[in-house]
């Protein structure tokens, strides 16, 4: 096999034990033919066609949920770090890919793995001058001044916590450490924000650092996950957090278990995101019994009608936390009501319409100078 076919292989194994286990062909033939793009949304906003990969399928654990863990037989493929930097940009020059997110299955120790990944980054820094995107996985075991290394070349860090706890992790990964080997080096990386000045990092800035859970897998309730965002958002300056909802693979442990629905990844991006950007207390989101958010209902919806169909916001008034909590406005959009709303009074939906807004979400929820600019409530 050339490099560019090891590749394909490589990002077919990372993206189709998936699809082809929920039952789609049509996915698989099609993606089988390519090295897998994905269109990613950069941390500024921009979109991009990013090549998600790993340097190595070879993996020494034994994670119950993974394609890659070490007890499943299939064939593995691995690039040296140079090999894999001149095909990467091969394919940025050709215009293939603008950018990359780059991680590895534990061939070693994290340590050592840690050093591959980074040596793959040094080229395309130094040796190839590369100034596109980069994204690098922090690997579990990887040391404190590894993680700083990543951050000086990278544009984003990340370290997939994976669950919400030691005890969560146990039960889906026995051979990770929740707090020496996960947790610490997302603290590592504010920390090293806090203390250095970012001069040295590759664009004099520090990069942004997120993590990944794997939803589902480890019977964790959404008020779990959703606690531990808030808090690593608050306490470590997490970026966010991605949920990827728990589907099985053949040929591991859990291959018999059952998919989480994709909804409950939805509405836990939906939750995070009204923690994050829009002011909302966890005490707030409408969790059932178990912690769970309901499936069937758009969380900032549901807060809604519970606390703003009797007592609707005021548009030309409303402070911005307030005018945040009407379904329908998002950041964009209430900084453009604010702007506009100097300018004179908002009277009507057509206004908001003129403005770029689409109002009819949150027409139940608001008033117009005074007037609801409904007559009927429709909630449902
Ligand atoms: S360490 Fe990573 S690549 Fe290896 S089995 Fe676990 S999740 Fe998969």
């Amino acid at each position: 096999m050339n490099d560019f076919a090891r590749l394909k292989y490589l990002t077919s194994q990372m993206h189709l034990e998936a699809a082809e286990d929920i039952g789609c062909p049509t996915l698989s033939a099609r993606k089988q033919d390519s090295v897998n793009v994905s269109s990613a949304v950069l941390p500024n906003g921009g979109r991009i066609k990013l090549l998600k990969t790993l340097l190595s399928s070879v993996c020494e654990r034994d994670c119950y949920y993974c394609p890659f863990r070490s007890e499943r037989n299939y064939r593995r493929v691995s690039f040296q770090p140079e090999d894999f930097a001149a095909l990467y940009m091969g394919m940025h020059r050709a215009g293939m890919v603008e950018g990359v997110f780059l991680s590895s299955g534990l061939g070693g120790s994290g340590v050592q793995t840690q050093d591959r990944l980074l040596a793959t980054a040094e080229i395309l820094r130094r040796k190839h001058k590369y100034r596109g995107y980069l994204h690098l996985k922090i690997m579990p075991g990887a040391e404190r001044d590894q993680v700083e290394q990543a951050m000086l070349l990278a544009d984003r860090v990340s370290i997939n916590l994976e669950t919400p706890g030691e005890e969560r992790l146990r039960s889906l990964a026995p051979l990770k450490r929740f707090r020496s080997e996960l947790l610490s080096p997302l603290r590592w990386i504010h920390e090293i924000r806090q203390e250095k000045a970012p001069h040295r990092a590759w664009k004099g800035t520090w990069p942004s650092s997120t993590t990944q859970f794997v939803v589902g897998g480890a019977g964790e309730s959404d008020l779990e996950l959703l606690a531990l965002t808030s808090k690593l958002t608050a306490q470590a300056g997490l970026a966010r957090a991605y949920f990827s909802a728990f589907s099985p693979v053949p040929g591991t442990p859990f291959e018999n278990h059952s998919p989480t629905p994709p909804a409950r990844e939805h509405r836990l991006y939906q939750a995070s995101f009204l923690l994050r950007d829009y002011g909302f207390g966890l005490e707030e989101l409408p969790f059932e019994g178990q912690g769970d958010l309901p499936l069937d209902e758009d969380p900032k919806l549901a807060w809604a009608i519970r606390n703003l169909a009797h007592q609707p916001v005021e548009v030309n008034t409303a402070s911005r936390r307030d005018l945040l909590r009407v379904p329908g406005f998002g950041p964009k959009g209430v900084s453009i009501i604010l702007r506009a709303r100097r300018g004179g009074k908002l009277t009507s939906l057509s206004h908001l319409t003129k403005l770029g807004l689409r109002p009819g979400r949150a027409k139940p929820f608001i008033l117009l100078n005074g007037r609801a600019p409904a007559r009927q409530l429709r909630l449902f």
